[in-house]
């Protein structure tokens, strides 16, 4: 009986878990859903206004991606991320980075050395702040990704720093 309690309780935690991670999947699906755009298999290009993702948008992610806001650093959700997986376009859901590719950067915002592929990103001079800086864009949907640097490790000895924001990330290879 003893054993009984203890199995139905083991069994009671693992439903309440798994019910949990269902819940958050729910609730990222229903987010994905609201955004007609979202397609992380469609790789036609996106001509979309900013008063349209405005409505589809949620706010943190409009200001940096559609206002080429960023993010404070050491704030983002995978700045220091070390977990396997996939990380892509928080608009478009464009495949955009592999964790294989993630560095550890003391700089604050999630790091990588290379794209997936070379065209799912575009670059575009950026000379805000009275400095002259290589803006990162996402390829399909022309949002605001972050910068790239020529601090990288090798073999591309390129940073793409990124806003953490702007990434939306898949466990697993
Ligand atoms: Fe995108």
């Amino acid at each position: 009986m003893k054993y009984f309690k203890m199995l139905a309780g083991i069994l009671m935690m693992m439903l309440y878990s798994c019910s949990g991670n269902a819940q958050k999947n729910d609730q990222m699906d229903n987010a994905r859903n609201n955004n007609p755009y979202y397609s992380r298999t469609d790789t036609t290009h996106l001509n979309v206004s900013d008063a349209e993702w405005k409505k589809i948008l949620p706010h943190d992610l409009y200001e940096v991606a559609r206002e080429q806001g960023t993010e404070r650093a050491f704030t983002g959700k995978y700045w220091d991320s070390e977990t396997k997986g996939t990380y892509y376009c928080a608009v478009c859901g464009n495949k955009l980075f592999l964790s294989d590719a993630k560095f550890a950067s003391s700089c604050g915002w999630p790091s990588f050395f290379e794209p997936v592929r070379k065209n799912s990103v575009l670059y575009k001079d950026d000379y805000s702040y009275g400095m002259h800086r290589i803006e990162v864009e996402c390829a399909r949907c022309n949002s605001h990704l972050g910068h790239i640097f020529d601090d990288g490790p090798p073999p591309t000895h390129k940073r793409f720093c990124m806003n953490s924001v702007s990434l939306d990330f898949e466990p697993g290879i």
